[in-house]
Order: C-alpha cells, then structure tokens, then sequence
C-alpha cells in the first residue's frame, strides 16, 4: 500500500493512493479519530488488514486535486541520516573540498551518521526557502528514507528488515557553506523546508527488491543523479545495526540512506540552487517529488 498525508479542504488526513488510477482514499473512517500516519504505523498491526480489505470503500479524491504533505509531516525525533555512502559520491565531496578539514577521497571505515532537524520537513510539492542572507550555496541530495516499524535496540543484520514499515523518498537539502564552517552537519542540513519528503510512504511489502531501486535527480529538467541503492556502501542491514547498537530505534523512525554522486558541489565550478529553480527526485515505486526554490 501506498499511504500519504493530505487535505482536501478539511485539516490533515491519511489516505491510502493508486497513483495509476490517479486516486486517493481517505481512510479516516477506519482510523482512531485524529490518527496521522505516524500514529497508524505505531500501530499497524491494529490497521493492516482493514486498511487492505476496506480502503477502496472509502471516500475517494483525485490525486492531483488534493495538497500532498510529508508522509510524516511531524516526525517524533530528528531524522538519522547517512553521509558518504555511495562510492562516486564519496569522491566528488573529498574533491570538493567542502568536507572541511577532511579532503579526503577514502571511503568511509563506518557509516557516518548525522541528523537533520523535524523542523525541515516540508511537503512533496512544496516550495523550498532559498534563506537568503543564511545561506548561498544551497545544494540537494536524492535519497531512499526507510521508514522503521518495530523499534528495537541491538538488531542484528540478519533480522533488520524485519523492522523496516516501508520506504520514502527523502531530499537532503543541504546549505553547504553553513555545513563547511560549521563542521558538524547538524545547522547546515536543518534549515527549515529543508528536507522534502514523499510523495507517499510505500509499504515494504509493495518493493520486491529495495536494492534494484534507482535514485534520481534533476534541476530544471536537467538530469543530474541517476543511481541503484545497490550501490549503496553501507547497506540497509548495516545502518539499522549501526544505529541501533546502541540507540532505541522507534516505530516511525526515518533514516535517509545516503545520496549518490551528481549533487551540486560535485560540478567544477558548483551548480548551486537558485531561486526560481526547480528539482525534482524520483525513485523507482516510490514517485516524484518536484520542489521549486521560492
Ligand atoms: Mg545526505
């Protein structure tokens, strides 16, 4: 299944998609009054089954004529995100310089792991503050978001999927001289509606094999990331053990996996974004998101 979050004038509300039939259903009769989407996958075992059997029962909309929002428009924690995880990507940032004071090429020994804020989050469709005055070198990364199910401490590699609800697509936006003089990445990956998520949120069992996605990207229309989440250097497995060592891993939990080569700062001289520009990120099963700078 395909959930999202969305209005159609009254407040928020979740509904179940079919993107090929342009359609969506809002299940908020078979939900607990008020329930967002974070709350139906703390409890999914409670809605699976009535979700499947009973949504297309539902009142239904057309999907281009309701407001798309982030899946999880509210996040309980900051989001886990993985930096330097494709092999490429890994290459352009040491050229770039801008992984200050670390100009290196080497690929990482461990996942490098950081957050971006839940004040980021921001809808599928929506715009994206350029903050100027803040920032001037605004940047974009395409990226897979797993969306966590079971929680847990100590998960192994062997049982991680097991914890994995579904899958979203997660734009890193990034300020990246804020994340150059700042050193920790925490400010200069936060800035608010910095962090697109969705369009919708997919169920595991909707994606037979989550390696053979591809991640892409364009700016204005121009292709500028195109790569499988195979090619990822820490794989889903290993983040969720990495994290989860020594961390409670929480049902809703969002970790961005990483973002391939062909951001902003891997051109010579750097493609920043500007306002008025328009990127768009695209992940196999899991749809596109198209953000303008404004
Ligand atoms: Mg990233």
């Amino acid at each position: 299944m395909k959930l999202v979050t969305f209005t159609a004038g009254a407040g928020q509300r979740v509904g179940v998609a079919d993107p090929d039939a342009c359609m969506v259903f809002d299940v908020s009769a078979l939900l607990p009054t008020g329930a967002g989407l974070l709350d139906v996958i703390e409890t999914w075992h409670d809605h699976r089954a009535t979700l499947v059997r009973e949504h297309t029962r539902q009142p239904r909309h057309a999907l281009d004529e309701v407001a798309l929002h982030a899946p999880i428009p509210t996040p309980r924690r900051d989001i886990f995100c993985v930096g330097k995880n494709y092999r490429d990507h890994v290459l352009e940032f040491g050229r770039s310089g801008y992984d200050q004071p670390d100009r290196s090429q080497d690929m990482p020994e461990f996942p490098v792991v950081f957050s971006k804020a839940t004040t980021s989050v921001n809808g599928p469709f929506a715009d994206i503050d350029p903050h100027t005055g803040v920032t001037s070198e605004l940047d974009y990364e395409a990226e897979l978001g797993v969306i966590i199910g079971r929680g847990g401490r100590g998960i192994s590699r062997e049982d991680a999927f097991e914890h994995v609800w579904g899958y979203t697509i997660v734009n890193d936006v990034t300020a990246r001289d804020l994340q150059r003089k700042h050193k920790q990445w925490l400010i200069g990956k936060s800035l608010d509606t910095h962090c697109p998520m969705g369009p919708w949120a997919a169920t595991a069992d909707e994606i037979a094999d989550v390696t053979a996605l591809q991640v892409q990207s364009w700016v204005n229309g121009e292709a500028r990331q195109s790569a499988p989440v195979k090619d990822l250097i820490f794989d889903i497995p290993e983040l969720i053990a990495t994290i989860s060592a020594g961390i409670t891993l929480q049902p809703g939990d969002l970790i961005a996996t990483g973002t391939p080569a062909g951001v902003g700062i891997g051109f010579d001289p750097p493609k920043f974004m500007v306002t008025g520009d328009v990127i768009e990120v695209e992940i196999t099963g899991l749809g596109r998101q198209r953000n303008t700078i404004a």
